[in-house]
């Protein structure tokens, strides 16, 4: 790049948002640069590869419901391999006592378990929600009453102490909050998302997606290690020095970074995770679900080379599990002991090949917080990811087009070149 290029717009941050962003304006007919300090897109969708393992960046799934993932993703070209539905609760001081819980419809073999559960008031009630979230328009769901997820089980009848036995330890690990004292309205469209499409891992990694958003890039956009310091008055500066100049500057980073370049955006809670790695010479259980410890000292654990071969080379299995914050390396220890307990085999051929503590992982979204926020903050600057809708790949990704949708609009209405104007108009409509 010269030391001072122009172009139509600059997308800060190369993740899941800034992907989507740029696509949506590039498919508009903008130029636009997308700058990424990192040597690699993705952003925290990504995957190591090691000695024949695929390591995501912390445990991570591929919902195939999420509207966004469907429209920009070839799924077919992933390869995705699914998860069995449900999850199965071990309870008890050693993990001796186990269920199933999944939706019966789905997995029939589950209702003799369910119906064991808990009390048949709050089983007919956990049928009514799910239901209810499956079955109700979108639009009905996001508007539901701003609560807490656990305001929000409340709310639907159920009991507190069977959501504390049962639907808080799995909970738990999907928003990585202690208290569920995050958005009620984002746990029904999750909720609404897993009963409505498989939870999957892609052949090679979930880092796979952000990859596949970045081919579809026109050659010469996407500019690696280029990071921004700052945005000045028509444009962005580069750490490495350089300035890109143009009317429309989307930040498109994670919420901490977003707030270095815009600091009039609120700060933003973040939600921590350990993810360990084990190879293990044989799979200590052949089953594709997910082992939710009931007892808390562990958020899961599952034997992803049994979901996803791809995942480990042959003849050996990885098991992936993960601690709710970043965890010491005693926490670490007292897991793996954990870890014989819930799989109820010794652990010491086990070789622990990859301890991931992300400090950042997940955006708190507030209850009171609706699940889009706007994207324009002022004249030619703009905001998008996950912490501004919902944090998730859908929420980032439907960010990221919100944000180009509004900067098609107002650089249609600043400068009406008449063919490019009516290409925007279009482009804006077509991605709403
Ligand atoms: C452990 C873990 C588990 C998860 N599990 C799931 C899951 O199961 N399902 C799901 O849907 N989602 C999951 N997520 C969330 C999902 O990964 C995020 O919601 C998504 O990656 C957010 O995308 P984003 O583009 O908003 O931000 P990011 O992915 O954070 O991308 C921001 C990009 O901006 C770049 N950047 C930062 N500062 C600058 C700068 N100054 N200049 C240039 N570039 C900059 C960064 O390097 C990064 O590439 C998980 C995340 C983690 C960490």
């Amino acid at each position: 790049m010269t030391r001072t290029a122009r172009v139509d717009a600059v997308v800060v941050g190369a993740g899941p948002a800034g992907l989507a962003c740029a696509t949506d304006l590039c498919d508009a007919g903008l130029e636009v640069v997308l700058l990424e300090s990192a040597g690699r897109v993705g952003g925290r969708m990504v995957s190591d590869y090691q000695d024949g393992f695929v390591l995501d960046r912390g445990f991570q799934v591929f919902n195939t419901a999420y509207p966004q993932v469907r429209r920009r993703v070839d799924l077919r070209a992933l390869r995705l391999k699914a998860f069995e539905a449900g999850f199965v609760l071990a309870r008890g001081a050693r993990g001796e006592r186990r269920d199933r819980v999944a939706d019966p419809t789905r997995e029939p073999g589950a209702l003799p378990g369910m119906l064991r559960l808990g009390p048949p008031r709050d089983l007919l009630a956990l049928a009514a929600l799910g239901t209810w979230d499956m079955l109700a328009p979108v639009g009905l769901v996001k508007r539901r009453r701003g609560t807490t997820v656990r305001q929000a089980l409340q709310g639907a009848g159920l009991d507190d102490a069977f959501c504390e036995a049962v639907l808080a330890p799995f909970l738990r690990g999907v928003f990585l909050d202690q208290d569920l004292a995050v958005s009620g309205r984002f746990f029904h469209l999750v909720l609404r998302s897993m009963l409505r499409g498989s939870l999957c891992l892609p052949e090679r990694g979930v880092a796979q997606i952000p990859l596949q958003l970045a081919e579809r890039l026109p050659v010469g956009v996407l500019r690696l290690g280029s990071g921004v310091e700052r945005l000045d008055g028509d444009g962005v500066r580069l750490a490495e020095g350089g300035q890109v100049r143009a009317p429309a500057v989307v930040v498109a980073t994670g919420p901490a970074a977003a707030r270095a370049l815009l600091p009039q955006l609120p700060p933003v809670s973040a939600r921590a995770v350990t993810t360990l790695y084990h190879a293990a010479p044989e799979a200590p259980w052949p089953s594709r679900q997910l082992l939710v410890d009931g007892d808390g000292q562990l958020l899961h654990t599952s034997v992803v080379s049994n979901v996803q071969p791809g995942y480990a080379p042959p003849g050996v299995a990885l098991v992936s599990t993960s601690l709710l914050g970043t965890a010491s390396p005693e926490q670490v220890q007292a897991a793996e002991r954990r870890l014989a307990e819930l799989y109820r085999t010794s652990t010491r051929t086990w070789e622990r090949i990859a301890v991931h503590r992300i400090s950042e992982a997940l955006p708190a979204l507030p209850a009171a917080q609706p699940l889009s926020l706007r994207t324009r903050l002022g004249p030619g600057r703009y905001v998008c990811g996950d912490h501004r809708a919902t944090a998730s790949v859908q929420g980032a990704l439907a960010s990221g087009a919100h944000a180009a949708r509004e900067v098609l609009h107002d650089l249609a209405a600043r400068q009406p070149r008449p063919e490019a104007l009516r290409e925007l108009r279009n482009a804006s409509g077509a991605t709403r």
